[in-house]
């Protein structure tokens, strides 16, 4: 790609309106826009790594035998009466028909993939079952900020698996934790495991994945002890009290959730009527877990944990582009060297961003370059030689 001809310019102006250092970073550099509070458009460097983060999760979800589907975004009014959501879910953005009929923008998709997978399971022989999709959702915020992380339309995976024993979702939901732990590793975050509560429909625990960073805005207790624990679930506990298990001073930290897993348990099974008959030949309650990620919000929790006062360190997997090549100063022969190089890297399959403005200066470019974030930057000056310098984002 050449950067003269890339759609989205970078801004030197700090965002008047900014709430975040992901949404400051994110549209300075050109990788989004916001239409308005939450609701943000791609440019092609912020869809490119969107895109990027998806096939990472893709590929974490494949290898846990999940099969990806999609779908719908509009839902029936009937299908969220039926799980008493309809009145209940204060985030639920409903509309109206001109024909009367009234509809939810899904926030999640229990209410159509549970009848869905009632079509097509009867016996014990359809169990377990494991679908998942990547999909827009909505939620009417009254408070949309900071930037990707709390949206009012945003990119999500979830996950849905169907069990004909709560033993056989335990399982899942343990052998689950790793290829979640794979996605962030991949992403470059390190993420802490922490305890949370099942949500206003069931009895158990969940868990979630939480990024540590002084502008999270969920607070979660560590202890040495335990898994770490989302302050929901831990009363009145400040920093530095006593962990009610073992005794010793608890840390408290802000983070950002970037993924959880649920256990749903029947709720939705009896809601919908989802049964299978067992070997025995009895009809029982199918039961079912619910994993979700952030896809756009994993963009902005990785922009506010990787920067520096120039701009974005994208980690390599996410990197919109492999390569950045800078071309500095004005010299025909080095242009025509750079060229070279840009085809024989594009011929080569590489995923390459050429910075070939004749009219910007060499402190602009290397700006930018420092504002986007590219993992790998190739340099080719006068003073290179006829060389190519590599330097590496993040050192
Ligand atoms: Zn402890």
């Amino acid at each position: 790609m050449l950067q003269s001809k890339l759609f989205g310019k970078t801004s030197k102006t700090k965002e008047a309106d900014a709430t975040s250092i992901n949404h400051e970073l994110l549209v300075r550099a050109g990788f989004v826009d916001q239409l308005m509070a939450g609701v943000y458009s791609y440019l092609p460097l912020g869809w490119r790594v969107l895109d990027k983060i998806s096939d990472v999760v893709r590929d974490e979800m494949n290898k846990v035998d999940a099969q990806e589907i999609y779908l719908p975004a509009l839902h029936p009014k009937e299908n969220w009466e039926k799980t008493d959501r309809w009145d209940k879910m204060d985030v639920l953005f409903k509309l109206e028909s001109q024909t009367g009929s009234s509809y939810a923008l899904g926030p999640t998709h229990e209410e159509v993939i549970v009848p869905l997978a009632k079509k097509h399971i009867a016996s014990y022989r359809d169990l377990p079952g494991a679908w998942y999709q990547i999909q827009t959702k909505f939620r009417d915020e009254l408070r949309a900020k900071a930037g990707l992380l709390r949206g009012r339309e945003f990119l999500m995976k979830d996950l849905y698996s169907f069990h004909a024993s709560e033993d056989d979702l335990k399982d899942y939901y343990e052998k689950m934790k790793e290829p979640y732990l794979n996605v962030f590793k991949r992403c470059g975050l390190d993420v802490i495991i922490t305890l949370a509560s099942g949500g206003s429909f069931t009895d158990e625990y969940s868990h979630e994945f939480q990024v540590e960073t002084k502008n999270g805005e969920d607070l979660i207790f560590k202890c040495s002890c335990a898994e770490a624990r989302n302050k929901e679930i831990v009363g009145d506990l400040k920093d530095g009290d006593n962990c009610p298990e073992c005794g010793k001073a608890v840390e408290a930290v802000k983070s950002i959730e970037v993924g959880n897993i649920f256990d749903l348990g029947k709720k939705f099974s009896k809601d919908f009527d989802l049964k299978f008959t067992d070997e025995d030949g009895k009809e029982k309650e199918v039961i079912i877990g619910c994993y979700g990620i952030g896809i756009s919000r994993l963009m902005g929790a990785i922009v506010e944990v990787s920067n520096d006062d120039k701009g974005i360190i994208w980690p390599k997997e996410v990197s919109p582009y492999e390569y950045h090549l800078v071309t500095l100063g004005d010299d025909e022969k080095v242009y025509k060297q750079s060229e070279e190089v840009y085809d024989d890297l594009v011929k080569s399959g590489k995923e390459v961003l050429w910075d070939d403005r004749r009219e910007s200066s060499n402190a602009e470019k290397l700006n930018d370059a420092d504002l986007i974030g590219i993992s790998t930057r190739l340099i080719i000056s006068p003073k290179t030689d006829g060389k190519i310098e590599k330097k590496e984002r993040n050192d």
